[in-house]
């Protein structure tokens, strides 16, 4: 492993932080949210108040039989934040460490992702408590078909419409679809879930779309200038941190697309390569191993190791709260991509974005997944199957707009932030802290005005 050197700064002074930083993803969003809300001027008080909070939580408990012959009890959540812009969605994830919070945070960041990559959705997200590593597929699927059940019309093809994220996949999908239809037969309830297998109404490219969004959005940021000196992916080194759904494929399309994968990961670790990691084998070794780690030709390294790697683009695309104030002194990334949701702190935020390293954030880089759910919608809905080209070449219109709106948006506050200070000012607003904004708020500000105009456009019932 080479001795690690940033290329676009000096080297990064030691953050300490001083006092324990609220990991809590809900306050993390809801702190994402405040500060965008004060480059919006405009927005009356009460409006604020009502796209910060979700709309209702829903929780339910439910028992299942296990492998072992003993029944165990499991807790479930869906989270409706927003139906302003259209019926909620949102992934369904199953994991240890689900919280209610998790969930809040998840769902107001669908909320704000739709309307950055302007689908015509609001936000929601679920989960269930469990670590399927320790079940069998058949206790996966008795908890699949009790959560489905016991959240009832809490879901609909029209209301709420759930598809994969973490530990879920396309056969949970068809198994969510199988267990709604058989509660609502001889109806068209197709369109109640997204994310399902290509032969049962799933879109083709709807696997690859969050990785594939998210390379459209890389390389139109870049072609921007968004990162001095690297226009394009040819020969760029990449870190990809998580190697499944998303990040397997987003190692595999950058790749693909020219730049060398010097370092990959998963929940037991990384594994490096200065000459690059072929994708397609790591997926074969985690495939018959259960982990990338091992991969013949390469160097371990732990998750904090990876983090490090300088490279020119880093890819977290794992789990919430992976770069923070204690290890953001330590990344030595030029760009970071976030096809995982959450993965940056607001205090890592600042860090990085003071020493001149941008952050695509979450809620543009990993929006592909939620364009061509909503492309698996429409399709559900008119009976049509669209080919491949055609999705793909609608996801690049929709992720190259919505990566020049937020890109543009970050020049406007910028430039008219005198005005916007001044209005501040004139209204009573503090306005210490203002400043010039990243990516991120960018991208909330964005988002909040579009959820905000149709808001006021419906009019608050009644
Ligand atoms: P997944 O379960 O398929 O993969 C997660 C991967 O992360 C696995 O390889 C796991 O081993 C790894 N991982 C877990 N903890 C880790 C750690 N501490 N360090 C390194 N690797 C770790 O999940 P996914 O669907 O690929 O989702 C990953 C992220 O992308 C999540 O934040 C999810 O919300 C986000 N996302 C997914 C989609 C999608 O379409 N699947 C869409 C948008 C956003």
């Amino acid at each position: 492993m080479p001795k690690m050197k940033t290329k676009n700064s000096a080297p990064p002074a030691e953050t300490v932080p001083e006092v324990q930083e609220d990991l809590n993803p809900f306050h993390i969003a809801q702190r994402q949210f405040d500060t965008a809300v004060r480059y919006i001027p405009d927005l009356k008080t009460g409006l604020v108040d009502f796209l910060k909070q979700p709309d209702r939580m829903v929780t339910v408990e439910f028992p299942i039989e296990t492998h072992d012959g003993s029944v165990r009890n499991f807790v479930g959540y869906r989270v409706l934040h927003s139906r302003i812009r259209g019926p909620g969605k949102g992934g369904i994830r199953y994991h240890p460490d689900v919280t209610p919070d998790e969930m809040r945070a998840l769902a107001s960041w669908m909320t704000w992702k739709c309307a950055v990559v302007d689908v015509p959705f609001g936000g929601a997200k679920g989960g269930v408590v469990c670590n399927p590593k320790e079940l069998t597929k058949g206790d996966v699927r008795r908890i699949t078909r009790r959560f489905i059940t016991a959240l009832g019309d809490n879901i609909g093809p029209h209301t709420d419409i759930p598809a994969p994220d973490v530990n879920t996949n396309a056969g949970t999908m068809a198994r969510i679809y199988d267990t709604y239809d058989m509660m609502h037969p001889g109806r068209d309830n197709l369109p109640v879930v997204t994310g399902k297998p290509v032969e049962m109404g799933g879109s083709l490219g709807r696997r690859e779309a969050t990785a594939r969004g998210c390379l459209f959005a890389v390389q139109r940021a870049l072609a921007r200038g968004v990162v001095d000196g690297l226009d394009t992916l040819s020969g760029a080194t990449v870190v990809v941190q998580g190697f499944g759904n998303a990040g397997a494929i987003a190692a595999e399309l950058f790749a693909e697309a020219g730049a060398r994968v010097i370092a990959v990961s998963d929940s037991l670790g990384g594994i490096y390569r200065a000459e690059g990691v072929d994708p397609a084998q790591a997926v074969a070794h985690k495939a018959d191993n259960g982990s990338v780690v091992g991969l013949p030709s390469t160097e371990t390294l732990t998750n904090d190791g990876l983090l490090a790697i300088p490279c020119d683009i880093l890819i977290p695309a794992a789990l919430e709260n992976q770069i923070r104030a204690d290890n953001v002194h330590t990344i030595q990334a030029r760009f970071i991509a976030e096809v995982a949701n959450g993965p940056t702190t607001p205090s890592a935020d600042r860090a990085l974005f003071e020493r001149g390293i941008p952050v695509l954030p979450d809620i543009l880089a990993n929006a592909g997944g939620v364009t061509v759910s909503y492309f698996e919608w429409v399709q559900n809905i008119e009976h049509e199957q669209w080919e491949l080209d055609v999705v793909n070449r609608k996801l690049l219109a929709k992720m190259e707009r919505a990566t020049d709106a937020v890109i543009d948006m970050q020049h406007d506050i910028d430039s008219s932030l005198v005005k916007i200070t001044g209005e501040h000012a004139a209204r009573g607003v503090p306005i210490d802290g203002l400043g010039m904004v990243d990516l991120r708020t960018a991208a909330y500000v964005l988002a909040i005005k579009r959820v905000a105009k149709v808001a006021l456009e419906r009019g608050i019932w009644p």
